[in-house]
C-alpha cells in the first residue's frame, strides 16, 4: 500500500515556479516519516491532469489514498471533474513550504511560490462544496505532530480499503435472540463492502478430521513459543490446535480475514474452540462470538490498521462500583496481542455450550490507555461507537475465572460513561483497541459514511442524548 501525493499549482507563473514546486514537493515527500510510504506523483496545472491522475488513483489497487497540497494558487473548477470521480481517501494537506514569513526575501515573485495560505483555501472550498469526504491537516510538514495526523489518516484510509474487500466466514448462525448482534449484510456490504456469509459447521469438521499429526506438530511448536502450558493438558491443546488449522483452511480458502461462531452450533466438535481462537486473532484475524459478525468485522479492521498492535475482541462482564472499573473478558475468546506478560495455556471445564474442557489462553490484559468499539446496526444505518477507556491493572486475582480477563474504567467518569453506553446502544461485545487514535477513529467513520457517535472527556449523556436525535435526523431513521 502507498499513497500519492498531488501538488495543486497552474500555468500562471512559468516554468521556473513550476520546477521550484516540484522540486519543493518532492522534497516534503522525501522528509515524510510515515507508518506507509507515499510517492510524489505530479504537479498538476489543469482539468486534463486532474482527471487522468484520479482515475490512475482509482484503478491502482495498491494506491491507498491521495494527499493534496496547493504549493501556489490552483483555480479549483479544474478538479472538480477529477474530484467528482475520486473513490480512494483524500487528506487535504494544507503545510507551507518554508515554515516562516522572510524580511528581506518576500517579494512578490517569492509571494506567488508560496502562497498555500491562498491556494488552500481554493482547495478547501471545492472540498467543501462537494461535500467530499476528507481529512484536512494544518501545520507545517517537518513538524511530528503534524506529520503524526497524516499516520492517523493512513490508519484509517489502509482499513477502509481493507473494509472494502473483507469477506467474513459465519459458522453457524447468531446466537438464538440475541439482537445486537444481529444486523443488515446487505447494507454492510454496501456501507463497508463485507461480504458476510454462512459455511458449513459439518464441512469444518470433516476438514478437522482430514489435518494430520505434522501439521499439529508444527502447531504446537508455534505455541510452545508463546505460550506456557502443562504437559499432561497437552492432547486437548491438540485438539484445539486441529480445530485452528481447519478454520484457518476455510479463512484461506475463502480469502477471509474474519469469522465468527456460536457455542449453539459446534455438532461434531468436541470443544469449543478457546486457544484456537485466540490464536488466530493473535496471527491477524478477526472474530465475534456467538455470531457476532460485525464485531468480527470491526476487529479485523483495527488490526489491519495496526498490524503489529494490541486489538482484541472484548465483552462487558462485571462492574466493581467501589473501584470504578469494568471487568472484561470472555468465555474464551480473547486476544493475546493484548497480554500484559507471558500467557498461559490452561485446561478447564466451561458451563456453556455442553462439550468437552478446552484449552484457552490464560492472562491479564495490559494497563493504558486504550479504545473501546461497537458496530451496531440501528436500523436503516450503522452506528460506530467509541468510548475512550483508561485499562487498570485487574484489583484482584480472581482465582477460580481462568480465563483471559482486564479491567477498565469508561470516559467521562465510570458511571456517566456507563449512561453514555446504553443511551448510544453499545453491544456487550467490542473492539478493545490501546493502538487506534481518535484521528483515526473519526477518519475513519468519514470515509466510509457512517454515523459515528464518540464518548470521551468531553461527552455529557445530555449532550450525547441531543446528538442521537440529531443523528436520525442526518440519517434518517
Ligand atoms: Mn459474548
Amino acid at each position: 500500500m502507498k499513497f500519492w501525493f498531488v501538488t495543486g499549482s497552474q500555468f500562471l507563473y512559468g516554468e521556473e515556479t513550476l520546477r521550484q514546486v516540484e522540486e519543493d514537493s518532492k522534497k516534503i515527500v522525501a522528509a515524510l516519516k510515515l507508518p506507509f510510504p507515499v510517492e510524489y506523483k505530479l504537479t498538476v496545472k489543469k482539468t486534463e491532469e486532474i482527471t487522468k491522475i484520479v482515475k490512475e488513483a482509482n484503478y491502482d489497487d495498491e494506491c491507498a489514498g491521495v494527499i493534496t497540497f496547493c504549493h501556489t494558487f490552483s483555480p479549483s473548477k479544474m478538479w472538480i471533474n477529477g474530484l467528482a470521480m475520486l473513490q480512494k481517501p483524500w487528506l487535504h494537506f494544507h503545510t507551507q513550504f518554508n515554515d516562516n514569513i522572510p524580511n528581506e526575501a518576500i517579494d512578490m515573485d517569492y509571494m506567488n511560490l508560496h502562497q498555500s495560505a491562498h491556494g488552500d483555501r481554493e482547495h478547501g472550498f471545492i472540498g467543501a462544496r462537494l461535500r467530499m469526504p476528507r481529512a484536512v491537516v494544518a501545520g507545517h510538514w517537518a513538524d511530528p505532530e503534524v506529520q503524526g495526523k497524516i499516520a492517523d489518516w493512513m490508519r484509517a484510509a489502509v482499513g477502509s480499503l481493507f473494509s472494502k474487500n473483507l469477506k467474513i466466514v459465519r459458522f453457524g448462525d447468531n446466537m438464538r435472540e440475541v439482537a445486537v448482534t444481529e444486523g443488515d449484510k446487505v447494507e454492510a456490504q454496501i456501507k463497508l463492502g463485507w461480504s458476510v456469509n454462512t459455511f458449513a459447521v459439518g464441512d469444518l469438521v470433516k476438514l478437522m478430521d482430514a489435518v494430520t499429526d505434522d501439521e499439529i506438530d508444527a502447531l504446537m511448536k508455534e505455541y510452545a513459543e508463546l505460550y506456557d502450558f502443562d504437559k499432561a493438558d497437552e492432547e486437548t491443546i491438540r485438539y484445539q490446535s486441529r480445530e485452528e488449522i481447519a478454520i484457518e483452511k476455510i479463512l484461506v480458502r475463502e480469502g477471509a480475514k474474519a469469522f465468527s461462531n456460536t457455542f449453539e452450533d459446534l455438532y461434531g466438535m468436541k470443544q469449543l474452540p478457546g486457544l484456537a481462537t485466540q490464536h488466530l486473532m493473535h496471527k491477524g484475524y478477526g472474530f465475534g462470538a456467538e455470531g457476532d459478525w460485525k464485531t468480527a468485522g470491526m476487529t479485523a479492521i483495527v488490526k489491519a490498521m495496526y498490524p503489529d498492535g494490541n486489538t482484541s475482541f472484548m465483552e462487558d462482564y462485571n462492574y466493581d462500583y467501589k473501584q470504578q472499573v469494568i471487568l472484561g473478558s470472555h468465555m474464551l475468546e480473547v486476544c493475546p496481542s493484548i497480554a500484559a506478560e507471558r500467557p498461559r495455556i490452561e485446561v478447564h471445564p466451561l458451563g456453556i455450550g455442553g462439550k468437552e474442557a478446552p484449552a484457552r489462553i490464560v492472562f491479564e490484559g495490559k494497563a493504558g490507555s486504550a479504545k473501546v468499539l461497537s458496530l451496531i446496526d440501528i436500523g436503516g444505518r450503522l452506528r460506530l461507537i467509541a468510548q475512550d477507556v483508561e485499562c487498570v491493572k485487574p484489583f484482584q486475582t480472581m482465582p477460580n475465572l481462568p480465563v483471559a480477563r482486564t479491567m477498565w474504567k469508561p470516559a467521562p467518569s465510570f458511571l456517566e460513561g456507563l449512561e453514555c453506553w446504553i443511551i448510544a446502544g453499545g453491544a456487550h461485545h467490542t473492539v478493545l483497541s490501546y493502538d487506534i487514535t481518535d484521528e483515526t477513529v473519526r477518519d475513519f467513520a468519514r470515509i466510509m459514511g457512517i454515523e459515528l457517535v464518540v464518548i470521551d472527556k468531553n461527552t455529557t449523556k445530555y449532550q450525547l442524548e441531543r446528538d442521537m436525535m440529531l443523528g436520525d435526523i442526518i440519517y434518517g431513521r
